[in-house]
């Protein structure tokens, strides 16, 4: 197991106690592989998936978005090599019946000791029917992954968007899997979702826009606050690489799951193989999405293509592991009654479902209406939440354990000045609990400066 201090069932606890993940549909006793996102989780995903467009799409300029349709034409998996190899090795117990990944287990059923089926072939598309007949011709795929989507689009997007090589398409949503062991909490599920870029190179580039995605791909997981030390890099060994890779570079976190290190995300070089193999099973000819390499256009060839592919929900997972503190004793000074233990979720503050807390210290009128007016303010730039039950202490803490950086207090010196002028608030930090006074027209530019 790899070195993690926080387990995954405090996580899991924290989730299901504070609104982040739901067992999907856990009031019929949920179903194996598929989680629901509570609003807390909800936000911190947009937050994520917000982070991940503006610095891959918005500040670079050479990578343009698609959303494509989640089931398409089968021929696609046809093409990709899915219908044929997107399969796991599956066993089953001779004895108990479980079924089991084979790369999962050893010669032993970890459930009873019993010996294996021999491995065979599993595929792990899903499969539907579109329209109302139920034959073959009807059968249809939910995508495994988002990156066929691009691939069929790339001549389309290339040509209205005129782009010219190197350039990326962007894509964000959701991809299905019907894993055989589905587990560890939203690691593995059978419906997840990924934040995938193909990046479309000259031949001969691929190289070195491979040696350039690792090290962008992994500073933007450390800009967000997770920690060197739980993160490295895997380079995949030949042998395993899939059907289309010619390299693929993991980067892998210290997930507390029984494995160790696992996949947080992965960069392939994928050649020409999909644009080829589309060119082929399209239109005839694997060389037909060859695109000018020269700028007089007169040069075409089957440009290579670097994908740099996470899922949302590991990183999300990732994150969370890695913000929760536990502080045992409490971190209060002033107060003797609040000793217990406390936890502190120290998610970087652009990834923090609220960015802000408006407390006021006691629900008289008069609070309200200055809080009702802050909150206003506030909620035209970030999500934020109002927190007026229990004693301040403990909304502090509950705020603490949900991430929220920074927590508004509105007191009577904000109506009546006093020790501190009128129309100020104290803000509290949630790493360092030092307050500074702002005044409330500041407030704005003040959590704007803190988030730059
Ligand atoms: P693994 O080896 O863990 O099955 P993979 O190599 O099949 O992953 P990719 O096909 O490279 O995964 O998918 C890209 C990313 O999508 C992964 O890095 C991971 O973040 C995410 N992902 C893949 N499968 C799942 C899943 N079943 N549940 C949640 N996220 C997933």
């Amino acid at each position: 197991m790899a070195d993690h201090p926080v387990s995954m069932e405090q996580i899991v606890n924290l989730a299901k106690r504070r609104g982040f993940v739901f067992p999907s549909a856990e009031i019929y006793g949920g179903l194996g592989g598929f989680w629901d996102w509570a609003p807390l989780g909800v936000l911190l995903k947009n937050n994520i998936k917000r982070e991940w467009w503006r610095t891959f799409v918005q500040l670079r300029g050479d990578i343009v978005g698609l959303d494509g349709s989640i089931v398409t034409n089968p021929k696609v998996w046809e093409a990709s090599g899915h219908v044929g190899n997107f399969a796991d090795e599956l066993v089953e117990c001779l004895k108990c019946h479980h079924r089991f990944k084979a790369d999962d287990v050893d010669k032993k059923c970890p459930d009873c000791g019993g010996t294996f089926t021999s491995a065979r072939k599993f595929n792990t598309m899903f499969r539907t029917i579109v329209g109302p007949a139920e034959d073959t011709a009807s059968t249809a795929y939910l995508r495994p992954e988002t990156a066929q989507s691009i691939f069929v689009n790339y001549d389309q997007v290339r040509e209205t968007l005129r782009k010219k090589l190197p350039f990326g398409i962007a894509q964000i949503g959701k991809a299905f899997r019907n894993e055989i062991t589905p587990g560890n909490f939203v690691f593995r599920q059978r419906e997840f979702e990924q934040m995938e870029i193909e990046y479309f190179v000259k031949p001969g580039a691929d190289d070195d826009a491979f040696e350039a995605w690792v090290p962008t791909c992994y500073d933007w997981f450390v800009s967000l606050g997770l920690n060197p030390k739980h993160l490295r890099k895997f380079d995949q060994p030949k042998k395993e690489l899939a059907h289309y890779s010619k390299a693929t570079t993991d980067i892998e976190y210290a997930f507390p799951i029984e494995k160790g290190w696992g996949e947080l995300m992965g960069i392939a070089n994928r050649t020409d193989y999909d644009l080829k193999q589309h060119g082929q099973h399209a239109k005839g000819d694997p060389e037909a999405f060859a695109t000018p390499i020269d700028d007089e256009g007169k040069v075409k060839k089957v440009p290579y293509v670097i994908e740099p592919s996470m899922g949302v929900d590991r990183a999300a997972l990732a994150f969370l592991l890695d913000a929760f503190t536990t502080v045992s004793g409490g971190r209060s000074t002033t107060t003797d009654s609040i000793k217990e233990e406390e936890f502190v979720l120290k998610l970087h503050p652009r990834l923090a479902p609220f960015t802000v807390a408006v407390l006021p210290l006691s629900k008289k009128p008069e609070l309200t209406a200055v809080v009702d007016r802050v909150a206003t303010t506030l909620r035209a730039n970030w999500m934020i939440d109002v927190d007026v039950t229990g004693s301040i202490g403990k909304r502090y803490r509950r705020q603490d354990e949900i991430g929220t950086p920074w927590c508004v207090t509105v007191d009577f010196e904000t109506i009546e000045g006093g020790k501190r002028d009128k129309d100020t608030v104290t803000v509290r930090d949630r790493d360092t609990m030092t307050q500074d006074i702002v005044a409330i027209s500041d407030l704005v530019q003040y959590f704007r400066t803190k988030l730059e």
